[in-house]
């Protein structure tokens, strides 16, 4: 067993850190504040290859492993939250989904400018009336001629605001024992009847974009199916396996500041004639703290490196995933709690933490849905 790091996972870790903690980390506080979406961040993250780490270079990829991606949203999580999302979407559910089911064609058109980071993708796959139980999707697709008209509406969607293309499953008939089939198709943002809004005020992940989705008569050919027509439902589950793994790297990524800034604080802060670090109350949550991110860190390495063997990763992405946030969750609270009235305060930071970490026990599958997907795993 090797705990070791590539050269190229180190260089990409070093890169990405100071990418995040020269460029975003001035601008974290303005992103959450005013809740906007940093396009040029992005556009400089696309030109550093960030966009493309885990495809291939011929489809505009930088060619490196899912071990790599998940450092470096772990390295933007760190800095902040809104990007770390939007990043991780942007690549897991906006691009990842055409690498992994796309034909040669719809490879070269659709996955080369989102890995090139030219463009940005989103995944509609959340309706009103259909989240954790995404099976209850009530949008369809009807095949017409060549084409596919599909009616419809999404909510809660990362990045579409911004995106190129959108990747929505829809109904496009019925199974022989009457249950909906379940598709997927890219649908490029342009196309007439697509009406996309994002007016959501969030608690956290406020400069990530996030928005409804309105599909009213939208034709996109039918060559724009993705993957196998009948196993849209599978397709998706083994999307979002391998996006767990990186909402997982941002959640590892969120505590990791969360500690270091509780560490710093608590050495700083002086209370009774001593630093608050001399307190073994301090001391204990700062040690817990520290334990979890490791714990997590090497969950997370341990899913991704599972996928980049080719081995089954279900279990091990929603174990990383449910540990991972949760534990951003505890560390952000505690970070609070030993920054004391200042960790109220939004300049020191630790409550914009607690903020965005929340989203992740909601997003890509609740911690309630992890659970359901590891006892399935088990067997129940
Ligand atoms: C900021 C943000 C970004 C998002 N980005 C995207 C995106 O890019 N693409 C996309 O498709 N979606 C996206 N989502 C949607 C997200 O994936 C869903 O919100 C999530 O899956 C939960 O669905 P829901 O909100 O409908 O909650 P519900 O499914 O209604 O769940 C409500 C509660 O019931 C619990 N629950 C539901 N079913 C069960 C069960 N069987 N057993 C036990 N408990 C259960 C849940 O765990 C939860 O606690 C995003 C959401 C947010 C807030």
């Amino acid at each position: 067993m090797d705990f070791n790091l590539t050269k190229e996972q180190a260089m990409i870790r070093k890169m990405v850190r100071d990418f995040a903690e020269g460029v975003i980390g001035p601008r974290t506080i303005e992103i959450d504040t005013e809740a906007k979406f940093p396009l040029d961040i992005f556009e400089q993250m696309g030109e550093l290859g960030l966009l493309g780490i885990p495809f291939p270079e011929e489809y505009g990829g930088s060619g490196g492993d899912t071990l790599s991606y998940a450092i470096a949203v772990e390295e933007i999580g760190r800095v902040c939250g809104s990007t770390g999302l939007s990043y991780a979407a942007a690549v897991s559910l906006g691009a990842s989904p055409i690498y992994y089911f796309g034909t040669e064609e719809q490879k070269r058109e659709f996955l080369t400018p989102l890995a090139s980071g030219k463009a940005l993708g989103s995944f509609g796959l959340t309706e009103p009336n259909a989240g954790s139980d995404a099976g209850g999707t009530k949008t369809t697709a009807v095949v017409d001629g060549d084409d596919f008209i599909i009616n419809g509406e999404k909510c809660f969607i990362t990045n579409a605001s911004f995106a190129k293309t959108l990747i929505v499953t829809a109904v496009t008939g019925k199974n022989e024992k009457g249950k909906n089939i379940i598709s997927a198709i890219i649908v490029p943002t342009d196309a007439p009847g697509v009406t996309i809004t994002s007016n959501y005020d969030k608690m956290g992940v406020r400069g990530s974009d996030t928005a409804e989705i309105v599909l009213d008569n939208v034709r996109v050919p039918r060559s724009n199916l993705l993957g196998d027509e009948k196993k849209g439902f599978s397709q998706f589950l083994y999307t979002l396996d391998g996006g767990r793994i990186s909402i997982a790297a941002l959640g590892l990524g969120i505590a990791q500041a969360s500690l270091e800034k509780a560490l710093q604080y608590a050495k700083e802060r002086k209370q009774f004639g001593q630093s608050i670090s001399n307190f073994q109350a301090i001391q204990f949550k700062l040690a817990d703290i520290a334990m979890e991110v490791e714990l997590a860190r090497n969950m997370v390495y341990k899913a991704a490196w599972l996928k980049d063997n080719d081995k089954p990763f279900t279990k091990e992405s929603a174990y990383a995933k449910l540990f991972a946030t949760e534990t951003a969750f505890r560390a952000a609270n505690q970070a609070i709690q030993i920054h004391g009235g200042y960790g109220y305060m939004r300049e020191y930071e630790v409550e914009r933490y607690l903020r965005d970490a929340k989203l992740l026990e909601i997003g890509e599958g609740t911690s309630e849905v992890q659970r359901l997907v590891i006892a399935r795993q088990l067997g129940c």
